[in-house]
C-alpha cells in the first residue's frame, strides 16, 4: 500500500462520487427491501409500483390521521381525477415552471388506413405512440390545481378551506422508492386574504411536525427548493427560499450522512392563483392561497424505512398515534 493510493486527503470530487454511490446503494438497498418483503410490487417502469395490503394498511392509517389532524379546519371536502382540462392546467402556469415533470394524455383520433399504418409499426416493432393525438388532457400535477378554477371570482373575506386528495402524476422516473412518478398528496388548501393565508401556512406547520414526530419520525422543517426547470427556474428557485413561501417536512430517510427527503411541504402561494384565476376576497383585493401537503407515499414509505417492513412489530407509541 503506497502514500499516493491513499491521499490523506481526497479530493472534493471523489468526496462528492463516494456519496452520491453510498446514497444509490441506500436507495437501491430500501427498494430491494419494500420489494422483496412484499410491500410493492415492481411494474417494470422506475417510480410506477403496485402496492401490496401491508402498504395499503400503513397508507390507509397515515392518511387517516392527516385528515384527524386537520379536523379543526371544517374544510369542504373536494375530489378530481387524475387528469384535468389543459385549458385549466394552462391557467396554473406549471408547464412554465416545469415543463420536464409534465405530462399529456393523447388518444387515437385517426381513420382506418392511419390504424393500419399504426398496427404495421407495431409489427415493425417500432413505437407507435406518434400516431396518438393530444387529448387536451393532462395528467395532474398537484392536486390542488383543479380548485382554483371552480370557486368563482370572490370568496368570502374569511375565505375558504378545501381538503383534496387525489393522484399526482410528475414525470421523473427514478429508483428512489421515495420519488414516485405516480402518487398521491393530501392537502388541505385556503383562499383568502394575504393574512388568512399566511396564518393558514404558518399556523398548522407546528401540528404538522408534531404529527410526523408522532409516527416515530426525526423531522426537520427547512425553506423548499424545488427544481425549477432551466435558467428562468434558477431565479424562481432563489426567490422561493429567499421569501420562504414554501418550507418542507424532511426526514433523514437514508441515514445522516444523506440529505433528508421530504415528506410534507408547507406553501404559500401569495397571490400565484388568485390573478392567473380572477380571485378575489370580499373587500376587492387579489385572494391568497396556500397549501398544506401531505407526501401519502413517501410518509408511507419513510415508516417502513424507519421502522421495518412489519407494522405489528414498530414501536408500540408510533402504532397509537397512527391507530394501527
Ligand atoms: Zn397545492
Amino acid at each position: 500500500m503506497t502514500i499516493t493510493e491513499h491521499p490523506t486527503t481526497a479530493p472534493a470530487d471523489t468526496a462528492v462520487a463516494d456519496s452520491a454511490a453510498a446514497l444509490d446503494a441506500a436507495r437501491a438497498a430500501l427498494r430491494a427491501r419494500l420489494l422483496a418483503d412484499g410491500v410493492l410490487i415492481d411494474l417494470g417502469s422506475p417510480g410506477l409500483y403496485g402496492r401490496t395490503g401491508v402498504f395499503e394498511r400503513v397508507y390507509t392509517a397515515v392518511d387517516a390521521a392527516a385528515v384527524r389532524s386537520q379536523h379543526d379546519l371544517d374544510a369542504e371536502v373536494l375530489r378530481f381525477p387524475p387528469v384535468e382540462p389543459l385549458a385549466a392546467f394552462e391557467r396554473t402556469d406549471y408547464i412554465a415552471s416545469f415543463p420536464d415533470l409534465a405530462a399529456s394524455i393523447s388518444g387515437f383520433t385517426g381513420d382506418d388506413r392511419t390504424h393500419r399504418a399504426l398496427l404495421a409499426a407495431r409489427e415493425r416493432g417500432e413505437r407507435w405512440e406518434s400516431f396518438l393525438q393530444p387529448a387536451d388532457l393532462m395528467l395532474t400535477p398537484a392536486v390542488c390545481h383543479p380548485v382554483y378554477g371552480l370557486v368563482g371570482d370572490t370568496v368570502p373575506q374569511e375565505g375558504r378551506s378545501f381538503d383534496i386528495v387525489g393522484d399526482s402524476f410528475r414525470r421523473e422516473p427514478s429508483l428512489d422508492p421515495m420519488r414516485l412518478q405516480a402518487f398521491h398528496m393530501h392537502e388541505f388548501v385556503h383562499i383568502g386574504t394575504p393574512a388568512s393565508a399566511e396564518a393558514h401556512r404558518d399556523g398548522r406547520i407546528p401540528m404538522m411536525r408534531a404529527l410526523l414526530e408522532s409516527f416515530g419520525l426525526a423531522i426537520d422543517v427547512v425553506p423548499a427548493n424545488d427544481p425549477f426547470f432551466g435558467r428562468v427556474g434558477q431565479m424562481l428557485a432563489r426567490n422561493q427560499v429567499e421569501q420562504s413561501l414554501k418550507f418542507e417536512f424532511v426526514t433523514p430517510v437514508y441515514g445522516p450522512d444523506h440529505e433528508p427527503t421530504a415528506i410534507s411541504s408547507a406553501n404559500l402561494h401569495e397571490d400565484h392563483f388568485g390573478t392567473s384565476f380572477g380571485i378575489r376576497t370580499a373587500d376587492g383585493a387579489v385572494a391568497h392561497s396556500a397549501c398544506l401537503a401531505f407526501g401519502l407515499e413517501r410518509i408511507t414509505i419513510a415508516l417502513f424505512a424507519a421502522h421495518g417492513t412489519d407494522p405489528d412489530t414498530w414501536p408500540t407509541e408510533v402504532r397509537t398515534a397512527l391507530a394501527l
